[in-house]
Order: structure tokens, then sequence, then C-alpha cells
């Protein structure tokens, strides 16, 4: 993949937050510095990232899409109340995982866990 300079500047925004931040939040985020930047560049990049594994996409009912610098498998913790997006370490759901695998005697290939809550912030 050819790395535009905004290109880079779009993923090096979403690996460096922990927050796991929508397309619009990191468009006001680089826009201050890059005034040619445009919405669509930032979705159509966030896009072109997610397909080539170098991000993932999160989707979250009823809220946009946030986007993840962690490719690894985990789950996802989020706040109904404030939107926050916690990681969780993924040993639950691979043990879950095996589980159902021994129940229907089959395979299971993949699984995206999103847990829905209040944070300790909104309980
Ligand atoms: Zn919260
Ligand atoms: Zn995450």
């Amino acid at each position: 993949m050819k790395f535009s300079k905004q290109r880079q500047l779009i993923l090096n925004a979403v690996l460096q937050s922990e927050s796991h931040p929508t397309a619009e939040i990191i468009y006001d985020t680089l826009k201050k510095d890059n005034p040619s930047l445009s919405l669509g560049t930032v979705y159509r990049n966030l896009s072109q990232l997610e397909s080539n594994g170098l991000i993932r996409k999160v989707k979250i009912i009823d809220h946009p899409d946030r986007y993840d610098g962690i490719v690894s498998d985990h789950a996802h913790f989020v706040c109904r109340e404030c939107g926050k997006v916690i990681d969780i370490g993924n040993l639950e759901v691979i043990k879950l995982q095996e589980k159902v695998a021994e129940e229907i005697d089959g395979i299971v290939e993949d699984a995206t866990v999103i847990l829905y809550g209040r944070c300790n912030q909104c309980k």
C-alpha cells in the first residue's frame, strides 16, 4: 500500500490514541495542522487502512464506528452514558470460543465481543 502523507498522519492518529476515536474526532484533531484535509479523505483512508489490517474498526450499536490501533484480538467494554471504549483482555473470550466449539462440535473462527454498561465514572 502506498502511503501518502495524509494517510500516515491518519494512521498515526489512530495508533497514538487509546480512546478508539471516531473518524470525526480524527478529522478534528488533524485539521488544525492540516487545513487541506477533508472528512471524506479521513473516511477513505481509514477504510483502506482497515482493509489492509493496519487498524481495526469497532462497530458499536447506535454510535458511529470507532477505530482501534490494536489489531490483535481483544474484547471491548462500551459505556452507554459517555461512550467510552475500554479494551478488555481476550482470555475469557478464548475460553468461551473453546467451550462453544466443543458444544457444537465445530470450529469457532472469529468472535467480536462488545460488552455494554456504565463505566466507573458513570455508574
Ligand atoms: Zn461512562
Ligand atoms: Zn480496542
